[in-house]
């Protein structure tokens, strides 16, 4: 024993040691240190939990809860995030290195998608038909598919994980989870929440581990009714092949590589603004970065000098420092990945405005994994560095004369997850966001999210929406009951 904590997954209500008896550690990315072990579980692990997932759906206290009740439970979920959010924002630094501001802003906002969808829990109402048949009655009910499978990234894990656990629960679903083995711990802490709130043993279940060993084998149990993963776009391709060998359901939330489009009648130091928080909000660690900057011809000389100059100022440190704006890359692989597409970027040609490499110095504390806040200039929509995502502090600059032009840019790409427009001209806002093939789009602001509009990808960014009313369907089926109100059966040779 490593005397660090050691988190187990939580199955049927209570946290029990992995099968395999084996973990695996957890990293700081700011000390660089391990704090704590995670199990490593298996298709043993994943067998049990979705077995208690289908128990607690099929039996037991659950089903009988009313709609009602299970908003009820819903709120009190979103009260005890609330009170402890503080706490919950912390374990997510600790293990992703993102800032204990953002995490702050996070965790106090997640309770309103239990909030939300616990409301919405008993508006769930199906319809009678008036059908065209005499003597026959009939009805829909909308009922919930089972055991849902929520596979999480490591870079927002309770955001993401609220997106879906939230309108699961609220259909009258039950949920297994699998966190990303780089941050599992935060997970699992809400998992004592979800036990004070009065779930029922089973409705909610935690493994723990890597895709390949627990993910698949979750992924594949003939008896997990969908999947809603959030991650890459090839582990989510490969997610939704196993996933239509079951004849699953699936949703995917995927990669990007987001167009922020700033014409020439923009407030310029509104757009620098929006373009920073595009790529170096953080640690450009999101899917929805804006990490190709599209600038119009007549204002890119002045609106790129601004925009360096800010980014100069961007506070590298502790991501625990409310005073600290860009953290540490969270993973060491992600770390190597980003350095290696700034290399792309340099052989490509790309103009290197600022950073293009590591950084170390006080600031950086311990940790080896901190990268500049990085921007190229004169990029064409041709090179890697404009078409696959970097997912890190790296920002593309693409310049473009007419607004025709920016459009084709912007669609010229297989993601289509989010974009940004800046300009002053409503007619300009509103012909463009029409014509970027993209989920969500943002005239002058960038990264707004709330749990009432719909967010999900375009092409390669994804299929299906989270979050909005009509996410709820995504999580129920709909059931049409005939009863004959006549007084005998007629011909039974003819259809009726
Ligand atoms: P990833 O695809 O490596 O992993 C995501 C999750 O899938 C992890 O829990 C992982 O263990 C699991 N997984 C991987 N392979 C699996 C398999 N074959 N079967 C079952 N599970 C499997 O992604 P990541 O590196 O954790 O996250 C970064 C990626 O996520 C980026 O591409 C980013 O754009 C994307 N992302 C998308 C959104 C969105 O809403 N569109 C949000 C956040 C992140």
């Amino acid at each position: 024993m490593s005397g660090l904590p050691r988190f187990n997954p939580y199955i049927n209500g209570e946290s029990v040691p992995p099968a395999t008896g084996q973990y695996f550690e957890t990293v700081n990315p700011y000390t660089a240190k391990v704090w704590a072990e995670v199990a490593r579980c298996d298709a043993s692990d994943a067998n049990a939990a979705v077995e208690a997932a289908w128990k607690a759906f099929t039996t037991g206290d659950w089903p009988k809860i009313n709609a009602t009740g299970r908003g009820a439970l819903l709120r009190k979920l979103g009260d005890l995030i609330a009170e402890n959010a503080q706490e919950l924002a912390e374990y997510e630094v600790r293990d992703n290195g993102k800032l204990i501001n953002e995490m702050l802003v996070q965790c106090k906002y997640i309770p309103q998608w239990f909030y939300y969808y616990g409301g919405l829990a008993d508006k769930i109402e199906g319809s009678v038909i008036p059908i065209d048949k005499a003597e026959m009655f009939n009805f829909t009910r909308h009922e919930p598919l089972g055991v849902i499978l929520c596979i999480t990234p490591w870079n927002s894990p309770l955001l993401l994980l609220a997106f879906k656990l939230a309108p699961a629960l609220a259909a009258g679903n039950t949920v297994v989870i699998k966190p990303s083995e780089f941050t599992s711990t935060s997970t699992l802490k809400l998992m004592e929440l979800v036990e004070k709130a009065g779930f029922p043993r089973g409705v909610v279940n935690v493994v723990t581990g890597f895709g390949a060993e627990v993910g698949s084998a979750l992924v594949d149990h003939a008896k997990v009714a969908k999947v809603c993963f959030t991650g890459g776009t090839e582990s989510g391709a490969m997610v939704y092949q196993a996933a239509a060998k079951g004849l699953k359901g699936c949703t995917l939330e995927l990669g990007g590589k987001s167009p922020n489009i700033v014409f020439d009648d923009a407030v310029i130091d509104d757009a620098v603004k929006g373009a920073i928080s595009g790529i170096f909000a953080a640690t450009g660690q999101t899917c929805i970065a804006g990490s190709r900057l599209l600038v119009q011809d007549g204002i890119y000389d002045e609106f790129v000098a601004k925009l360096v100059e800010f980014a100069k100022t961007a506070r590298m440190g502790n991501p625990m420092d409310t005073a600290t704006q860009v953290g540490p890359v969270t993973t060491p692989p992600q770390y190597q990945k980003i350095l290696s597409y700034i290399d792309v970027a340099k052989k490509e040609g790309a103009q290197c405005l600022l950073g293009g490499g590591p950084a170390s110095g006080p600031e950086t504390g311990d940790s080896p994994w901190f990268v500049q806040p990085t921007i190229f200039g004169g990029v064409t929509n041709t090179m890697r560095i404009a078409q696959e995502e970097v997912f890190g502090p790296v920002l593309s600059i693409i310049r473009f004369k007419t607004d025709e032009e920016a459009v084709e840019i912007a669609n010229d790409i297989a993601f289509g997850l989010a974009a940004g427009i800046w300009t002053q001209s409503i007619k300009r806002a509103l012909k463009v966001s029409a014509a970027v093939r993209a989920g969500t789009v943002w005239v002058n602001t960038y990264r707004s999210l709330s749990y009432m509009s719909p967010f999900g990808g375009y092409k390669k960014s994804g299929l299906g929406r989270e979050n909005g009313i009509e996410s709820i369907r995504e999580f129920l089926q709909t059931k049409s009951v005939w009863i004959s109100t006549a007084n005998d059966v007629p011909n039974p040779f003819v259809m009726r």
